[in-house]
């Protein structure tokens, strides 16, 4: 049976990745060796490391005031290593908090300075982004920082805020989904483990200059300009993640790039979001203007029935579609590698299962 992953982290990864990576697995492009197995000074990981910051430099238009760096640690460390580096001496940072992966950011900043939380839906069950144009962001702030795409509550920046401060954005689960200007920001970070590859591997895009303002006291390991004049290399990288970075960005470059991409992904949500509004059985909680292309969250009338759904859609091959335990419901993550023939499959249960059901 064809399965098709919903997972909203680790999730799948296009299936011509994943052929191609069994196969070098054991024995990478001739040199008997496997992937895992060549070094990291080697020339032919130097060529994948190489490859791997070219493709995304060409996909996301990065000029060179940008380094584009490969550091461990998940998304989850440069929650502290964001404030640890761009906090200036007795400054204060910026929050936007949209969901429960801001909060997390919140709560590390707090650590280094003093943290202004200027937008929030927390008291709505962070049902939205809340309207930009009523943000008062300082001039005087070291940075802010917004979560673009907020992966357990559905919602997604569809602009972004203009600011005379450095823009700072978690964009794990939603980088390079749709065509965004690299310029507008400061600081970019993602996870892989959503649209970009295997879990371990996070990329950063930073503007060069940022990194000047790290101060002495801060580890070698959480500097960026270590990994900025190494080129991700002070010490062993986390190689297979960087190789799966290098494929899935050849994937995205051979689809004709991340304008071909974001039609997809456009066709995707809009034909999900229209079979959940069409309907009295299905409800999305996330309010129309901030509502997710990447993980649309929905609830059907009751518990029992959302828990019989998540059970008969597994059993005809459509799997990770809980909820996230904090939020409840049903989520379907429709990344990158997600086919629309998986939205098309996932659509036709659920009107298959709203007949039956209602
Ligand atoms: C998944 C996710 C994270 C956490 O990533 P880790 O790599 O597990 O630390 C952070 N932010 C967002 C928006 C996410 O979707």
């Amino acid at each position: 049976m064809k399965v098709y992953n919903f997972n909203a982290g680790p999730a799948m990864l296009p299936a011509q990745v994943m052929e191609l990576a069994q196969k070098e697995f054991c024995n990478y492009r001739g040199t008997n060796c496997g992937i895992l197995e060549l070094s990291h000074r080697g020339s032919q990981f130097s060529e994948v490391n190489e490859r791997a910051e070219r493709n995304i430099r060409e996909l996301m238009n990065i000029s060179d005031d940008y380094a584009v760096c490969f550091i461990q640690g998940g998304a989850s460390l440069q929650f502290t290593m964001v404030p640890m580096n761009l906090m200036l001496p007795g400054g204060f940072a910026e929050y936007a908090d949209t969901g429960t992966w801001a909060s997390k950011a919140i709560k590390e900043a707090k650590l280094f300075g003093e943290v202004k939380v200027i937008a929030s839906s927390k008291e709505t069950k962070y049902d939205k982004i809340p309207e930009i144009r009523h943000w008062k962001p300082s001039k005087d702030a070291s940075y802010l920082h917004i979560t673009s795409n907020n992966t357990i509550y559905g919602t997604q920046y569809h602009s972004f805020p203009e600011v005379e401060v450095p823009l700072i954005a978690d964009m794990s689960s939603d980088i390079m989904s749709r065509e965004i200007d690299v310029n507008q920001f400061g600081l970019i970070y993602a996870g892989a483990q959503k649209n970009l590859g295997p879990s371990g591997v996070v990329l950063v895009i930073i503007r060069k200059d940022l990194a000047q303002r790290t101060g002495q006291k801060v580890p070698t390991m959480l500097r960026y300009s270590t990994y900025i004049e190494e080129h991700s290399l002070y010490n062993t990288p986390p190689t297979f993640g960087i190789y799966m970075l290098a494929l899935v960005t050849d994937w995205i470059k051979e689809k004709g790039g991340i304008s071909v991409i974001e039609e997809i992904n456009d066709a995707k949500s809009e034909a999900l979001y229209e079979c959940i509004s069409s309907s009295d059985f299905y409800r999305c909680p996330a309010e129309p203007s901030s509502r997710s292309k990447m993980n649309v969250v929905f609830r059907l009338p009751t518990e029992e029935l959302e828990e019989k759904f998540v059970k008969e859609a597994a059993a005809q091959g459509m799997t990770g579609l809980k909820g996230h335990r904090s939020a409840g419901g049903i989520r379907a993550s429709i990344y990158n590698a997600m086919p629309l023939s998986g939205v098309e499959t996932l659509i036709d249960f659920m009107n298959e299962f709203e007949k039956k059901n209602s």
